[in-house]
């Protein structure tokens, strides 16, 4: 981005024009656009345009605002850059307070189209879990979203008591661009709940609709919700991620978001080249998930990202039981209390609530093998915003 300053002198009364790309609704969103406001509108402007993913091309200042009224849209103003202006750089990610939510209720939910369902597990694999794509166009406002939130998904028909469904929450899995790039799309990791019940075979209501469904068909969807896993800003900030199942759904939008090349042009603001180490736990290697992605990724940024998995029925700890991720951290334990020390490393969980009291666990071992109580740890970690859990 180029910012430029028409005039030496500082004044309230000065306009400010802000070319963006990739910013508005529709076709809109696939124009250059130019938005004037007065300069102390033009930070809350810059700011709605990272936290919707635009990109901010130039940032000029040339009139009064009694100029700029008069003024028909003028071509792009590129004079020489010149002094520093007090104008803030758009950060890569946003502030909390900037992330969108809510944007679709459940009584007025956005209708998604499906664009996509395909299974993400290998033959020999337990249970069913699909990558499933909605097409978000035509919506007002633009369903939009950052890594790390989730949308809710009503499922068709009623309950047991002839209402309508309820929501279920399911965590994003793709970055707010999409998959294709577009920013018109969202995807998901879904993960078809069965038990057994009187030797019976139950199927989740939400979890069977979406592994079901046929691109083409309407989906019910809201939000987007939660603030909790959001993706530091900091390029060079350490990503320790710890993820079950579709637990990965979260990670593999921030490991998109690092290393896809895709993404990478289309983020110039946030170039990763600090470090990302994820933990993913499976029962069996058909049941990785994205595992090819991730290798990719791997032999791409060997730097940049580490790999580790635990597959619980195919590999044994060091007592001789299963392999499970919580297994790994203890491994790691002491590079993984060396990152923790640098202010600059956050860590994620996700996946199945049942994974908290092994990690817990671990951390409280880990912690105590280099003189440290994990109990008073992680309240600090949490309340610095540097310890992320979303469990279900
Ligand atoms: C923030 C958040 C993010 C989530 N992200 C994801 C995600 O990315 N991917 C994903 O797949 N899911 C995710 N979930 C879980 C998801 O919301 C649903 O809970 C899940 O899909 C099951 O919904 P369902 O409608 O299929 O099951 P339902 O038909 O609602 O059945 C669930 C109910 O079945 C019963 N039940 C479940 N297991 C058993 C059992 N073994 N024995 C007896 N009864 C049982 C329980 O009463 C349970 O409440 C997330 C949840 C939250 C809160």
């Amino acid at each position: 981005m180029r910012v430029t300053t028409g005039r030496a002198s500082q004044s309230d009364s000065r306009m400010f024009t802000v070319v963006v790309e990739s910013f508005g609704i529709g076709r809109q969103r696939r124009a250059e656009r130019r938005l004037t406001v007065p300069f102390e509108q033009l930070q809350s402007l810059m700011q709605t345009i990272a936290a919707n993913g635009g990109r901010i091309r130039v940032v000029s200042s040339d009139l009064t605002t009694a100029e700029a009224v008069a003024a028909t849209p003028a071509p792009a103003a590129d004079p020489a850059p010149q002094a520093a202006p007090t104008v803030p750089a758009p950060r890569a990610a946003v502030s909390h307070a900037d992330v969108p939510v809510n944007l679709y209720k459940p009584k007025d939910p956005f209708l998604g189209t499906v664009t996509e369902n395909y299974s993400l597990v290998g033959e020999g694999a337990i249970g069913r879990v699909n990558h499933i794509t909605f097409d978000l166009a035509g919506g007002n406002p633009q369903l939009h979203y950052v890594e790390g939130q989730s949308i809710g998904i009503i499922p068709d028909g009623t309950d047991a008591n002839g209402k309508p469904h309820k929501l279920r929450l399911y965590s994003i899995a793709s970055t707010r661009h999409g998959d294709n790039l577009e920013d018109i799309t969202v995807s998901l990791c879904v993960r078809q709940l069965q038990y057994e019940k009187d030797g019976e075979t139950i199927n989740g209501v939400c979890s069977t609709f979406l592994c079901d469904i046929e691109p083409g068909a309407k989906v019910k969807i809201t939000g987007p919700v939660g603030k909790e896993m959001l993706l530091p800003p900091d390029e060079d900030a350490t990503v320790i991620m710890l993820a079950t199942g579709t637990g990965i759904a979260p990670m593999r939008a921030y490991l998109r978001r690092m290393f896809d090349p895709g993404e990478r042009a289309r983020n110039p603001e946030y170039q990763f080249r600090g470090l990302a180490w994820l933990f993913m736990g499976a029962p069996k290697t058909p049941n990785l998930l994205y595992d090819d992605d991730l290798k990719r990724y791997q032999a791409e940024f060997p730097d940049n990202f580490r790999y580790t998995t635990a597959i619980s029925r195919e590999q044994q700890n060091a007592k001789g039981g299963r392999m499970y991720i919580q297994d790994r951290v203890l491994e790691h334990a002491d590079e993984i209390f060396a990152l923790i020390e640098n202010p600059k490393t956050h860590v994620y969980m996700c996946g199945l609530r049942g994974m908290e009291p092994g990690i817990d666990e671990a951390m409280t071992a880990a912690a105590a093998a280099k003189g440290l109580d994990w109990s008073e740890l992680r309240p600090q970690l949490k309340k610095a915003d540097r310890w992320h859990v979303e469990t279900y």
